[in-house]
């Protein structure tokens, strides 16, 4: 392994081990180590202003991001590549009894290796390609290679034409606020600096596309992402009254059903098509145990966006909306007819007044109505 390569993944080892779970003050230890392993590299000794810390705004865990500018020297030109990467890393609740080596990779691949394991991650771990621990590859191994490219880069700016801006945010794991509060150190070294931002690489981990893939990808370009969510308000009702309500969760649960994985929802630019929604979350929302049904429920989705707009994208989910209260409302009068026959009772045809609405159409109705 060449020199580099060794040091990436030593550092990659050292990053795991400070713990940054999004959330917790890990965050805020990872960037201290990041700015102290950048001010150690004599080139930003020599320019420490081009070490740039900045913290969120009235952040309780006190976290930053960190840039880092190296500057060619060959040819002096604007043109600049941004190297992106994120520092926090989700929770560790998912290793169970494995937790307290998370943060450890060689101990953890040891007690790995000592359980029963599926023949194809034995095979991984016995071969020394991998490394297991919180954020290894999501995506601190991508994290150590920006670091140590950069220090490459700054030892050799004679040879470097053009300019490198690292740039490593916390909070990506949830909301972002990281790279959403950088995008004004961006916008500012642009100016100060006279940037021409050409390329920006996020070299945060892929991965197979089916079982059994090889194949390493490089995606192009960039996707936008949406978080549509519908709040859905019902009819509840006592459980010896089944048929009276307008079951909220039932209601979520069909919305979901009909949205996720959807390909009707992928938005096709250019040949390329977007992955189709997922579900992220789905619940009721009743605060206790009662035997009624649920009042209201809601369900979010994550929803991939290349081109289309933000009406058309409303409008299709207006549409499924309605689409799936009106079948709601003919299955339960199926269901209905077919109970008063075997309980042999009489009964009405159910009906419900349904209304799918806008968070803007309902704004406004409210607005209106207060203003009368
Ligand atoms: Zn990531």
């Amino acid at each position: 392994m060449t020199h580099m390569a060794e040091e990436m993944k030593k550092l990659t080892e050292q990053l795991v081990s400070i713990g940054s779970v999004n959330g917790t003050f890990g965050e805020k230890e990872v960037a201290l180590f990041i700015e102290g392993y950048l001010r150690e590299i004599p080139y930003f000794k020599e320019h420490p202003q081009q070490v740039i810390i900045q913290p969120l705004e009235k952040d309780t865990l006190n976290r930053r991001n960190v840039f880092a500018l190296v500057k060619g020297e060959k040819n002096h030109t604007e043109e600049t590549i941004i190297f992106h990467g994120h520092m926090d890393t989700v929770g560790i609740e998912d290793y169970g009894g494995l937790k307290a080596y998370a943060w450890n990779p060689k101990e953890l691949k040891e007690k790995m290796l000592a359980m029963e394991l599926p023949e194809e991650v034995r095979r991984d771990l016995e071969s020394d390609d991998w490394m297991c621990g919180r954020g290894a590859c999501d995506m601190k191994s991508g994290v150590a290679v920006f670091m140590v490219l950069l220090k490459y880069f700054s030892k050799h700016v004679e040879e470097l034409s053009g300019n490198i801006l690292l740039s490593v945010n916390p909070v990506e794991e949830n909301l972002h606020t990281g790279i959403i509060e950088g995008r004004k150190v961006l916008e500012e070294l642009q100016e100060k600096e006279n940037l021409h931002y050409i390329l920006a690489i996020n070299n945060d981990y892929t991965c197979p596309l089916y079982e059994g893939d090889t194949n390493h990808y490089l995606y192009t370009g960039a996707v936008g992402k949406l978080l549509p969510g519908f709040y859905v308000q019902g009819k509840e009702t006592h459980v010896g009254q089944c048929f009276e309500g307008f079951d909220a969760s039932v209601a979520a649960a069909k919305l979901a059903e009909r949205i996720s994985l959807n390909t009707e929802f992928c938005d096709v630019y250019e040949g390329e098509s977007t992955l189709p929604p997922s579900v992220l979350k789905l619940k009721d929302l009743k605060d206790f145990y009662n035997v009624q049904t649920a009042f209201s429920a809601l369900v979010y989705f994550n929803y991939f966006v290349h081109n289309a707009s933000m009406e058309s994208i409303v409008a299709k989910l207006k549409q499924a909306g309605e689409e799936v209260f009106a079948e709601m409302e003919n299955s339960m009068n199926e269901q209905y007819t077919k109970y008063c026959k075997i309980s042999k009772t009489a009964g009405k045809e159910l009906h419900y007044h349904k209304k799918v609405y806008t968070y803007e159409e309902l704004y406004q109705a409210v607005t209106e109505k207060s203003q009368k």
